[in-house]
C-alpha cells in the first residue's frame, strides 16, 4: 500500500492520494512526489492534462500530516517544519502556476494542505459531500499553501470570515467563494475521470457540469462584510460584540476557540494582499514568514498539543482575543531572515533509474526517493512504490539517469535487462546491479557497459528484506574506483556499509562465499535444534548457550531458526520467506558453479547445495523460508 499513486493514464498525469484511513493527510514524502511529477510532465507532450483525486469517501485531504512536525519541533529542532513547509509551498505554487489544466475531484474534507494540492488548478471539481476549510487559526498557524491568496480574492470581506471562524464551505459557498469551479454530482465522476484521462481534453468537463447547490455565505455578505471590515482583529471582534445577534455571537464563539496570533496575523496578510493584485508567491512568501516562525515564537506546539496530542481542545494560546501587541504581529511577518522561499526548480541530488522492485527492490528504491532522489523504477509486475515515479519500460527508466539500480531474479534476465537499458543510458552514467547472480553474468553486463561508456558496478547485498527497509544492507562491490565513488552516496542511504571488493565480478564472487558459508551454518543450525530437541534440551537453553559460545552464528543470532526464540524471524511467521530457500538454492549453485570454473574444493558447500536441492525440488521447501530447513530436520531420523 502506497501512500501515493501516480501514474499515466491515457493523455493525463494522474495523482491518487491514497491515505483514506488518515484522511488522506499529506505526508512530506507525498509533497516531493506530486511536485516531481509535475516537473515530469510539464514538458511531456504526451501528458495533456493532469487529474488529481483520493482514495475514500470521507476527505480528498484533511490537511497536512503534521506528527513528524510536532515530534521535531517539541524536541527544538525547527528545520524540519520550515523545509517541509518550503518544500510543499513550492510544490502549491506550482500547482497554481501550472501551464496546462489540472483538474481535481474534491469528496469529502479538503482543509489546509489538501486545499494548496486541490484547490489552485484550472478545473475544481465539487459535488454534495465536499468540505473546505482552511482551519489553521485553530492549531497556532495562519491559512497557509496559498489559502490566503484565494481568501484576499474572496469576495467582499468572506475572506476574512473564512479565514479567522475556519468555518466550512458546501460545494455551492466553495464555488461563490472561489475555492473551486464546478458542481459534479459524485456518481458521475469515475465516467468523466475516465473520459478525461482518454480525450486529455478537459472542454467537455463544463459541459457535464451542474448548476450548483445554493451558496449560504453569497445571502450572508452584506451582514459579514460589515463585520469583518475591521482594520485589525480588535476592530473585528469589537463589531461582533456591538452587534450581539447570533449569527455575530457564533462567529465570536468561533474567534474564542483560535489562536488570537494568528487570527491578527492572518488578517494582516489577507489584507496587505489585497493592496495589489492578489498573487500566490506573494501569499505564500508572507505565509512562510509567520510558519517558519510559528513553532518557536507562536502558538503551533501548543495548537498541536491540544487539537491532536492530549485532545483536550484548551490551548493556552499566548495572548488573548483582547490585546495582540503590533510589536508581536510585526516580529511573526518581517522578512525573512535564514532559508527563504525558494520557487525554482529544485534539482534532486541524482536521477536514479531502478528496475526490479520486488520484494529487495521496492524498500531499496522508497528509501532512495526518501532522501530525496528522484527515482523512475520499473518492474514487469504492476507495482507501486512511494516516491518512486512508474515508468512504461526499462529503457525509460534509464533515460537520462545518473544511476541505474537493478535489482532482479538471476544473471539471465539482468543480461536482457541489460541489453535493453545500456542503449538507453547517457555516457558516464553509473550500472548499479545489486541482484545476486553468477560471475560471469556481472562480467558480461560490466564489458558490454564499459564498451558503451558506462560505469558498470556488480554490488549484492547482505541483510535480506529486513535490511533493505531499515537501510542497512551491506554491499559487496566490484568495479572502478571512479564507479565505486559515484555511487557511495546511495550505498549510504541503502546500506550501512559497503565493501569495495575490486575488479568488476568481485562483488559477486564475496557474496557468493559469504552465502555458501550462511548455507552451510543455517543447516547446522537447524541440524543442532533438532539434535538438541532429541537430547531434551530445552531450546531456550540452547540459544541462550550457543548465541554467546563458539558455535554462534549470523543463522543462530540473528535470524534464529526455531519459532519464539531469539530476534523475530520468519520462523516465527510460519517460515514465510524473507529469503526463500529457493533463493538460497540459486546461490548455493552460483557457489559451485565458481567453484567448478575455478577448481576450488568446496565439500560442505557442495553438500548444503545438494540438500538444499532436495528441500527445494523433492520435499516441500520451495515457497518456504530457507530456515525451514528446521521443521525438515525435526521430522526425519537418522539414516
Ligand atoms: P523478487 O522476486 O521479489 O523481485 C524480483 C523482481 O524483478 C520482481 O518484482 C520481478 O517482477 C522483477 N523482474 C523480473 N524480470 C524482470 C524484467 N525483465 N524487467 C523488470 N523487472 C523484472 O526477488 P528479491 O527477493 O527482491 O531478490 C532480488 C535479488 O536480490 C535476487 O537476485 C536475490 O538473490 C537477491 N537477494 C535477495 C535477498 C532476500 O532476502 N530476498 C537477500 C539478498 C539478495
Amino acid at each position: 500500500m502506497t501512500d501515493i499513486h501516480i501514474r499515466q493514464d491515457g493523455h493525463a498525469g494522474r495523482i491518487t492520494l491514497n491515505r483514506p484511513k488518515a484522511l488522506n493527510a499529506l505526508t512530506y514524502e507525498m509533497c516531493l512526489a506530486i511536485e516531481d511529477a509535475l516537473w515530469r510532465w510539464r514538458d511531456d507532450a504526451g501528458v495533456k492534462l493532469v487529474l488529481i483525486d483520493a482514495e475514500g469517501e470521507k476527505a480528498f485531504c484533511a490537511g497536512g500530516d503534521i506528527a513528524e512536525m510536532y515530534a521535531t519541533g517539541t524536541a527544538g529542532d525547527f528545520a524540519y517544519g520550515q523545509r517541509f513547509w518550503r518544500d510543499e509551498y513550492r510544490m502549491n505554487a506550482l500547482v497554481a502556476e501550472y501551464p496546462k489544466p489540472v483538474v481535481s475531484f474534491l469528496q469529502g474534507f479538503t482543509m489546509g494542505g489538501g486545499v494548496g494540492v486541490g484547490c489552485h488548478g484550472s478545473h475544481r471539481v465539487v459535488g454534495d459531500t465536499s468540505k473546505i476549510a482552511m482551519p489553521e487559526c485553530g492549531i497556532g498557524l495562519v491559512p497557509d499553501v496559498g489559502g490566503s491568496y484565494l481568501l484576499a480574492r474572496a469576495p467582499g470581506r468572506l475572506g476574512e470570515y473564512l479565514g479567522l471562524t475556519a468555518e466550512r464551505m458546501g460545494a455551492g459557498d466553495a464555488i461563490h467563494v472561489g475555492f473551486a469551479d464546478l458542481y459534479l454530482p459524485e456518481a458521475e465522476w469515475e465516467g468523466v475521470k475516465t473520459a478525461l484521462s482518454a480525450s486529455g481534453d478537459v472542454t467537455h468537463l463544463k459541459t457535464r457540469a451542474q448548476t450548483p447547490p445554493d451558496a449560504p455565505l453569497a445571502a450572508q455578505q452584506a451582514q459579514i462584510d460589515a463585520l469583518f471590515g475591521g482594520a485589525q482583529l480588535g476592530d473585528v471582534v469589537n463589531a461582533l460584540r456591538a452587534d450581539g445577534g447570533e449569527f455575530a455571537q457564533s462567529a465570536l464563539d468561533k474567534l474564542r476557540r483560535n489562536a488570537p496570533l494568528s487570527m491578527a496575523c492572518a488578517l494582516e496578510i489577507i489584507h496587505r494582499l489585497r493592496e495589489g493584485t492578489p498573487n500566490i508567491r506573494k501569499a505564500l512568501e508572507l505565509e512562510y514568514r509567520f510558519t517558519s516562525r510559528s513553532m518557536e515564537h507562536g502558538d503551533f506546539i501548543e495548537g498541536i498539543r491540544a487539537a491532536i496530542i492530549d485532545k483536550d481542545r484548551s490551548p493556552k494560546w499566548r495572548h488573548d482575543l483582547e490585546s495582540v501587541p503590533a510589536v508581536d504581529m510585526a516580529a511573526m511577518l518581517r522578512p525573512v531572515t535564514g532559508e527563504k522561499l525558494d520557487f525554482e526548480r529544485q534539482e534532486r541530488a541524482m536521477k536514479i533509474g531502478f528496475i526490479g522492485l520486488g520484494n529487495m527492490g521496492a524498500p531499496m528504491a522508497k528509501n532512495l526517493a526518501r532522501a530525496g532522489h528522484e527515482v523512475i523504477g520499473y518492474d514487469m509486475a504492476t507495482v507501486a512504490v512511494d516516491g518512486v515515479w512508474s515508468a512504461r519500460s526499462a529503457s525509460e527508466a534509464a533515460t537520462d539517469a545518473d544511476i541505474v539500480v537493478t535489482m532482479l531474479p538471476n544473471g539471465d534476465i539482468l543480461r536482457a535487462v541489460a541489453a535493453e537499458v545500456i542503449p538507453a543510458m547517457k555516457s558516464g552514467a553509473v550500472l548499479l546491479d545489486c541482484s545476486t547472480v553468477d560471475v560471469e553474468s556481472a562480467r558480461a553486463v560490466a564489458a558490454d557497459a564499459e564498451a558503451a561508456g558506462l560505469l558498470p558496478l556488480d554490488a549484492p547485498v547482505s541483510g535480506g528484506i529486513g535490511g533493505a527497509a531499515a537501510g542497512t544492507l551491506t554491499f559487496m562491490v566490484g568495479g572502478s574506483e571512479a564507479a565505486y565513488k559515484t555511487a557511495l552516496p546511495l550505498f549510504d542511504i541503502m546500506g550501512q556499509k559497503a565493501v569495495h571488493c575490486g575488479a568488476s565480478g568481485n562483488g559477486q564472487a564475496a557474496k557468493i562465499c559469504n552465502n555458501m558459508i550462511l548455507g552451510v551454518t543455517m543447516i547446522a543450525t537447524c541440524e543442532a535444534f533438532a539434535l538438541a530437541d532429541k537430547l531434551g534440551l530445552d531450546r531456550q537453553a540452547m540459544f541462550d548457550v550457543v548465541s554467546t559460545s563458539s558455535g554462534y552464528s549470523w543463522s543462530m543470532n540473528a535470524y534464529c531458526p526455531a519459532p519464539g526464540i531469539g530476534p523475530q524471524s520468519p520462523a516465527d511467521n510460519d517460515y514465510t520467506p524473507g529469503f526463500a530457500a529457493e533463493l538460497m538454492l540459486k546461490d548455493l549453485r552460483l557457489s559451485q558453479q565458481a567453484a567448478e570454473a575455478s577448481d576450488a574444493d568446496t565439500p560442505l558447500g557442495q553438500a548444503a547445495t545438494e540438500l538444499y536441492r532436495t528441500f527445494v525440488e523433492d520435499e516441500d521447501g520451495k515457497g518456504r523460508d530457507f530456515s525451514a530447513m528446521l521443521p525438515r530436520f525435526e521430522a526425519r531420523k537418522r539414516g
